[in-house]
C-alpha cells in the first residue's frame, strides 16, 4: 500500500489545531470507515448465531473497537485491558495483570481486537492470558498490521491495512498522548518509537 499524500480535503484536515505535527495522511477516514463496515460485514457472517467476548487493549484500541462492534450484528460484551509496557537492558516487555478481565473467558467465543500489531509483542501477551481462561474459541482482528519490526510470530484472521514501518497517530493511536482523537491515520516522521529503533540498532 502506498502512503497517501496531502491533497484536497487531507491538507485542510492538516490545518486543524488537532493535527499540528503530523507529517501526511497514511489512511483517510472515508478508507477507514470503508474497510471497517468490511470488517463488520465479514464478522457479522463467520460468527452469525454466537455471542462474542470482545478483548482490547486500552488506549489505542477505543475508536476502533466502538466503531467496529458497531458495524457488526452480533451479540457482544466488551473486556477491555491494561498493558503494562517497560524497557528492560534495551528490550522491550509488555506485560499484563494477573487476571486482567472482569468476567470469566472460559467456554466463551473470543474476539481480540487490536489497534495496530507491531513487533507483535502485546498480542502474544494478551493470546496467553485468554487462552489461559480456555475459551472455546479464539480469533484475532486487527486494524493495522505492521510486519517489518516484528519479534514474534502472530496469526492474525482479519486485517484492515498491511501499513510500512512509519510510526502512526489518530483514530485512537497517540504520540505523547496526543493525536487519539484524528479521524484518519497518519504519519509522524520523527517519531522516537521504541521497536523501530531496537529494529534498525546494529545487533551486538
Ligand atoms: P507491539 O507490542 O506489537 O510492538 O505494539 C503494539 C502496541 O504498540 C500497540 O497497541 C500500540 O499501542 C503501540 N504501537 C505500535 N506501533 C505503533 C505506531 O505506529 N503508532 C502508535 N501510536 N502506537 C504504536
Amino acid at each position: 500500500m502506498t502512503a497517501r499524500h496531502i491533497n484536497g480535503r487531507s491538507a485542510r484536515t492538516l490545518g486543524r489545531v488537532a493535527t499540528q505535527g503530523v507529517d501526511r495522511i497514511l489512511i483517510s477516514e472515508r478508507r477507514l470507515r470503508k474497510r471497517v463496515r468490511e470488517l463488520g460485514t465479514q464478522l457479522s457472517r463467520d460468527f452469525a448465531g454466537s455471542e462474542i467476548v470482545c478483548v482490547g487493549a486500552l488506549n489505542g484500541v477505543i475508536c476502533f473497537l466502538s466503531d467496529l462492534i458497531r458495524e457488526t450484528d452480533l451479540m457482544t460484551s466488551i473486556e477491555l485491558v491494561d498493558v503494562h509496557r517497560s524497557v528492560d537492558e534495551g528490550t522491550h516487555r509488555v506485560t499484563l495483570d494477573e487476571n486482567p478481565f472482569r468476567e470469566t473467558l472460559e467456554g466463551r467465543n473470543v474476539l481480540i481486537i487490536e489497534d495496530i500489531v507491531d513487533t507483535g509483542l502485546t498480542l502474544t501477551e494478551i493470546v496467553a492470558a485468554v487462552r489461559r481462561q480456555q475459551p472455546a474459541s479464539l480469533k484475532i482482528c486487527a486494524l493495522l498490521d505492521k510486519p517489518a519490526h516484528r519479534q514474534v510470530h502472530v496469526s492474525l484472521d482479519y486485517v484492515g491495512f498491511v501499513i510500512p514501518p512509519h510510526f502512526v497517530v489518530g483514530y485512537g493511536l497517540d504520540y505523547e498522548g496526543r493525536y487519539r482523537n484524528l479521524p484518519f491515520v497518519g504519519v509522524v516522521e520523527d517519531a522516537e518509537w521504541l521497536p523501530a529503533m531496537l529494529a534498525q540498532a546494529p545487533s551486538a
